[in-house]
Parts: structure tokens; C-alpha cells; sequence
């Protein structure tokens, strides 16, 4: 049974993730705040040879203060966005929270980007919180 499974909206993009979740947090750029609509992104990071994904997704590259280059892909039909990657950091895919069905595996290890963190938004003092990137 794969330890991770999840789909979009609308359904037409699928995946099932297997294998060890190898980081997750929360990240509150804007970049993050904009793509999701939401006041920051849950990522999940996993190997991407562990992902299996279904179905057809559209795919954004933009360029990063670092210089990187990073990707997301998204549902053409319904929007979700599903899978976001990072060129510079290759075999490694960040799947989004709330499109994964197993919400018990959901437990941020920090917080990323907390300088730009909405005022709204409490952090968990138990985890560590980062200006920015941290290295
Ligand atoms: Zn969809
Ligand atoms: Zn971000």
C-alpha cells in the first residue's frame, strides 16, 4: 500500500508516493502565498523516484532570488496545484498538503520564510522558525 496517496480537485491528476518522507514545512514567501492563494504552503518532500503520478499537468518555471530555477505543475482542467520542483535540487518533489489523503503523515518539521509570514498566521513554537531559507 503507498504510504501517500492524493489527487486534485477535479480528479484528472493523481499520485501515489511511496518510500520515506524526507523533509516537510511550512513556507511562507510570497511566491508561496501567491501560487496557493492561501496564507503560506505545507510542502512535502520526497524522493522523486518514490512518486508515481497520473495524469496530464501543466507546468510553471520561474526563477528565484537564489537563481534557481523552480517548477510547478498544476491541473490544466480544475488549477490544483499538485507537484512543485526545484532545478536546482534535482530528484527531490515537493507534493502539496492539502492534496494528500493521508492528513495524520502531515507534521511540519519548521517554518521557512516566517519574515514574511501574514500577521494572522500563529507559528508553532515547538518547531524551528527561519527568516528565510536557512543554507
Ligand atoms: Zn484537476
Ligand atoms: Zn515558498
Amino acid at each position: 500500500m503507498p504510504k501517500l496517496t492524493g489527487n486534485c480537485l477535479c480528479g484528472n491528476v493523481s499520485f501515489k508516493a511511496d518510500g520515506d518522507i524526507m523533509m516537510q514545512g511550512n513556507c511562507h514567501c510570497l511566491d508561496c502565498q501567491q501560487v496557493t492563494g492561501a496564507a503560506y504552503a505545507t510542502l512535502v518532500f520526497m524522493s522523486e523516484n518514490d512518486v508515481k503520478i497520473t495524469g496530464e499537468t501543466k507546468k510553471f518555471e520561474h526563477k528565484v532570488d537564489s537563481g534557481n530555477s523552480l517548477t510547478k505543475d498544476f491541473c490544466p482542467n480544475c488549477g490544483s496545484q499538485m507537484f512543485g520542483a526545484n532545478l536546482g535540487r534535482p530528484g527531490s518533489i515537493a507534493l502539496r498538503a492539502g492534496s494528500i489523503n493521508e492528513k495524520a503523515e502531515i507534521k511540519p518539521q519548521f517554518n521557512v520564510y516566517a519574515s514574511r509570514k501574514l500577521d494572522c498566521v500563529i507559528l508553532d513554537n515547538n518547531i524551528p522558525a527561519f527568516d528565510k531559507m536557512p543554507g
